[in-house]
């Protein structure tokens, strides 16, 4: 089956002496038929994993299962899988269906009839029939790139893996390609493992997704669990758009009541909070998503500060604030309307704020 575990998988390269390590010690297990999503920033490793994966780069410590087998000695061609490249890797002299029967021709004795039907199977299923007979030259990217998934499913393998396939389509077709993409992997039931550095795509795409930086692994779980409950602050920056706001503080404990000190307000925490705490730490981060940050009610103090610039996006619009000396922004629905210098009064509920360590950077709430 296409169950995939990485087992303190590591690669090192050696730049002229300089070592670097790309991937420290990456242990993830990938369920068969799981959509999972390895994202980061430009660099953190995720095209070297999956390429390690592929068998396209030799590890340097650890284990790769795919299956029953550990694979990490093994040629790409024996790893029952397919890879989907960013920029297609279609070969130009061919034809849509020579490429797409030629990983079949090479690797698996089926006759060329079998490999005819399965090529016409596919192209049926992805509605791509009318493109067999045209070479790269002549296709779209988009076309491009689903004559390309189409070579990776002809091959029915144990696992997709797929490096940025949609990142150099337009806006509108990365769209429309991503929701074809789950529908398509939902329909076979292949383990996908796919690299983005979108956050977005990440999060509409993954089964599960697993946040690397730096070359390791900072949280694995489904985007809502990453989202809600980043273990963190890394992890809770880099998901969630516009980003999540940070302040310094420090938190004064006391029977009576807890504070969280910021530099431009104070904070109160409900003993049912201070409860939920996994570490008393004194110094830490606040955390509050700009989505969760609301006008206080006329019957609330809020907290006051100072609107410096709106950008209306429709549904929503983002209000850039000033507290005091801190700055913030907020998501707030599109149809309250505000202008630069505007005192208002804002809440930050309580069950909506997340707390670091300020030292280690984990989360604590
Ligand atoms: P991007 O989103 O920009 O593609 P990434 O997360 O996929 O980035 P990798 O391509 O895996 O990152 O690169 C991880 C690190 O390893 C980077 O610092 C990169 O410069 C380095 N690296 C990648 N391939 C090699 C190589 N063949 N030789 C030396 N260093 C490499």
């Amino acid at each position: 089956m296409g169950h995939v575990e990485l087992a303190e998988l590591t690669k090192v390269f050696d730049n002229d002496g300089n070592e670097l390590v790309a991937v420290n010690d990456l242990n993830i297990e990938i369920e068969d038929g799981e959509f999972l999503v390895l994202v980061g920033p430009s660099g953190c490793g995720k095209s070297t994993t999956l390429r390690c994966v592929a068998g396209l780069e030799r590890t340097t410590r650890g284990e790769i299962w795919i299956g029953d087998e550990e694979v990490s000695d093994k040629k790409p061609k024996n790893r029952d899988i397919a890879m989907v490249f960013q920029n297609y890797a279609l070969y130009p002299h061919m034809s849509a269906r020579e490429n797409m029967a030629f990983g079949l021709k090479i690797s698996t004795d089926l006759s060329p009839d079998e490999i005819s039907t399965r090529v016409d199977n596919t192209a049926e299923m992805m509605g791509i029939q009318d493109l067999l007979e045209k070479k790269p030259g002549e296709l779209s990217g988009g076309q491009q790139q689903r004559v390309a998934l189409g070579r990776a499913i002809v091959r029915d393998p144990e696992v997709f893996l797929m490096d940025e396939p949609l990142s150099n389509l337009d806006a509108k077709l990365r769209s429309s390609m991503r929701t074809e993409l789950q529908d398509l992997q939902q329909e076979l039931g292949v383990t996908t493992v796919y690299v983005t550095h979108d956050q977005v795509e990440a999060m509409t795409m993954g089964d599960r997704i697993a946040i690397l930086n730096h070359g390791e692994l900072c949280q694995v779980g489904t985007p809502l669990e990453c989202y809600h409950h980043p273990d963190n602050r890394f992890v809770a920056s880099f998901i969630g758009s516009p980003s999540m706001n940070f302040f310094d503080a420090e938190i004064q404990y006391s029977d009576v009541r807890t504070e969280i000190l910021t530099d431009s307000f104070e904070y109160t925490l409900s003993e049912s909070t201070v409860d939920r705490l996994t570490d008393r730490v004194t110094n830490a981060v606040l955390g509050i998503r700009p989505e969760d940050i609301r006008l206080a009610s006329d019957d609330v103090s809020g907290i006051q500060a100072t609107v410096t610039v709106t950008e209306p996006i429709g549904e929503r619009t983002y209000v850039y604030l000033e507290i005091g000396d801190l700055s913030c922004t907020a998501s707030m629905p599109g149809n309250l309307t505000f202008k630069p210098g505007e005192e208002i009064e804002i809440d930050i509920p309580e069950e909506r704020i997340h707390l670091f360590d300020q030292e280690t950077d984990e989360a604590v709430l």
